[in-house]
């Protein structure tokens, strides 16, 4: 490993090593009993019905887009602070995306900019709502989920920063991925992200003909009706090669056994941080956490006031890293991507811009020292001359 604390990193032990090695020894190197075991167990971790894996974050989005029917000359809403893939499978089939200002201290997307994208989409028909649980803190599902009601939509959570997240919403704690407000949800096991399988996705539903559909569209639209003949099938829609290997799923299911350990060594090592940060207010900041979320959190990130400190994010991150501190900015806005500044123009996004201004990720993952903590905050000190 180097010697710079990278922003995140997998974590894989030696049970998860002999179970990929079990796996290569097994019948199935894919579409074999390892992918159903990974899809039940992982729909019983996050409490749905259906879970389909597929082979990464934006193989899921896609199928989740194609599932929906989303259609050209429709529109999807999305927060403008996110990884690209989550605008990207909107153009995929077609659709236009219109982007959501997100809240400046969270960097979610919240109810207002969901009605305000809405309105922005004029007489457009609007298909899908794709809320971003940034770093793992949870958006406002219900009021998410009640505002896309309003014109019919459905939402659609693009979920790889919070498996393992949980929000409390009235009496009832409930987990990301459970689909309770949402028609799916989708997931992403880079090896960045909290659980890995290299390349890796996941879509859940509690929906039986989504899941169907997601099912025959990952593997070439190719279906077998009951009762056919050994050697039949049928396809009544192009789909494509996006399906998980056993091998993968063997590793998936090694790592999602150790979600609780790395969810609250993820906890214990933000909440370090924050007393380790505290004093460096009010220069830096934690991003906002709402009330409800209780969020396993993917990434530590801070908001830090670079241009009242006149030390500008590039000269930061440089310094950070001849300390030993790798960072990472999540995210810049997409909106501003030359693609979507082409197709769509320039848009005023206040708050994706202010968040984008001050965010910075510092290294969070589960192999972490204690001591890396404060090495890091100490770090960032310097490298701010505070
Ligand atoms: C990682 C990520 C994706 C894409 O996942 P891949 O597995 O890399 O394709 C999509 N959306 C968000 C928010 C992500 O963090």
């Amino acid at each position: 490993m180097s010697d710079v604390l990278p922003y995140g990193r997998q974590t894989i032990e030696d049970d998860d090593i002999a179970a990929v090695a079990a796996a290569l020894r097994a019948d199935f190197l894919t579409t074999g009993p390892t992918v159903d075991a990974f899809e039940q167990a992982f729909a019983g971790t996050v409490g749905a019905q259906h879970a389909v894996a597929c082979i990464n974050g934006t193989a899921a989005l896609h199928l989740a887009m194609l599932a929906l029917d989303v259609q050209p000359g429709e529109v999807c809403v999305v927060p403008s602070v996110t990884f690209l893939a989550t605008a990207n499978c909107v153009r995929y089939v077609g659709a236009e995306v219109v982007f959501a200002d997100v809240d400046p201290e969270s960097g979610l997307l919240t109810p207002v900019g969901v009605a305000e994208a809405i309105a922005r989409a004029g007489s457009r028909k609007v298909r899908a709502v794709l809320p971003v649980h940034l770093r793992g803190d949870v958006a406002d599902l219900p009021g998410l989920a009640a505002e896309a009601a309003k014109v019919g939509v459905v939402l659609v959570e693009d979920a790889p920063h919070a498996v393992g997240s949980t929000a409390v919403f009235g009496d009832t704690t409930e987990i990301v991925g459970d689909v309770r407000h949402s028609a799916m949800a989708t997931f992403s096991f880079h090896p960045v992200k909290t659980l890995t399988t290299g390349e890796g996705g996941m879509v859940t539903t509690n929906d039986a003909d989504l899941a169907r559909r997601l099912r025959k569209l990952r593997s070439h639209g190719m279906e077998r009706p009951e009762g056919a003949e050994p050697w039949w099938y049928e396809m009544v829609e192009p789909g494509f090669n996006y399906r998980l290997p056993d091998i993968l799923c063997a590793l998936g299911l090694s790592q999602l056994a150790k979600l609780p350990r790395f969810v609250a060594r993820r906890q214990v090592l933000a909440a370090r941080y924050a007393e380790a940060l505290a004093p460096l207010a009010p220069a830096v900041r934690l991003a906002a956490s709402p009330a409800w979320s209780r969020p396993a959190l993917h990434l530590m990130t801070v908001l830090i006031d670079f241009k009242g400190l006149g030390r500008p994010r590039g000269a930061v991150m440089e310094a950070l890293k001849a300390r030993g501190v790798g960072s990472q900015v999540h995210y810049i806005p997409v909106h501003r991507q030359p693609y979507f500044k082409e197709r769509y123009g320039a848009l005023e996004l206040p708050g994706a811009e202010a968040w984008y201004a001050r965010c910075l990720s510092l290294p969070l993952y589960p192999s972490m020292a204690d001591g890396d903590v404060d090495r890091v905050a100490e770090a960032l000190r310097e490298a701010l001359g505070l």
